[in-house]
This record gives C-alpha cells, sequence and structure tokens, in this order.
C-alpha cells in the first residue's frame, strides 16, 4: 500500500497536465455571447473576465472558460463600451 504511493504520484501528475490541456482547448471553443448572440472566441482579460471581440462586451464568467463548472452559462454581470 505504502510502496504504491510513489506511483501513483507520478500518475497523479499526467492526470493533471491531461485535465490542464482540456482547460487550454475548452478557452479556444467558440462560445455565444449572450448579447450579439454570435458564435465567438472570447478573450480572456483577466482571471474570471472576458470580453466578446463582436461586440466588445466584458462579463465575469468561470477562472478558465466562460462557463461555470455546473455546466451553465455564465451570467453577465456587466455591460462595457470600449
Ligand atoms: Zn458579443
Amino acid at each position: 500500500m505504502v510502496r504504491d504511493v510513489k506511483s501513483f504520484g507520478s500518475r497523479y501528475g499526467a492526470g493533471v497536465r491531461k485535465k490542464y490541456k482540456k482547460i487550454i482547448d475548452k478557452m479556444k471553443e467558440p462560445t455565444r455571447c449572450p448579447y450579439c448572440d454570435k458564435i465567438v472566441i472570447l478573450k480572456r482579460i483577466s482571471i474570471g473576465i472576458w470580453q466578446c471581440k463582436k461586440c466588445n462586451t466584458i462579463f465575469t464568467g468561470g477562472a478558465y472558460v466562460p462557463r461555470t463548472t455546473l455546466g451553465k452559462s455564465f451570467t453577465p454581470e456587466e455591460k462595457v463600451r470600449l
């Protein structure tokens, strides 16, 4: 049991890398903008802050993907015209 800790550790590391790649891939996925209703690739301005390239609306969302982990659509809290 104790001897297996080392191998478990390396497997855990691989899992994290795989998960991280999944997150990065998800960031590149087009998302429907709730304002202009266009399918766009949102630009991440800061952690949890996203901008639609089409209408320049800035809104908050998940830290890494513009959606909550529950799979719900994010709720725009603020509309900023640039
Ligand atoms: Zn938009």
